[in-house]
């Protein structure tokens, strides 16, 4: 799952961690978690420059085990 964390410096910093055990996985860009709601009047893009379609998270951040849990 994601998880987003602001610290005291106001740095925020959107992380996917383990479902089970709350362990960091990998570290996110805004651009990992963006998705394309029908009300968007430009079509956001990707760090690659590719448009993003998706509308909703895809599968493995809302779900995601580390290796000891898996
Ligand atoms: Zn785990």
């Amino acid at each position: 799952m994601i998880k987003l964390e602001i610290k005291g410096n106001k740095q925020q910093t959107i992380t996917k961690v383990c479902n089970e055990c709350g362990k960091h996985i990998q570290n996110l860009g805004v651009t990992d978690i963006i998705v394309n709601n029908k009300n968007n009047t430009i079509t956001p893009k990707d760090s690659d420059g590719k448009d993003i379609t998706r509308n909703e998270l895809p599968e493995e951040l809302k779900v995601s085990k580390c290796k000891d849990c898996e």
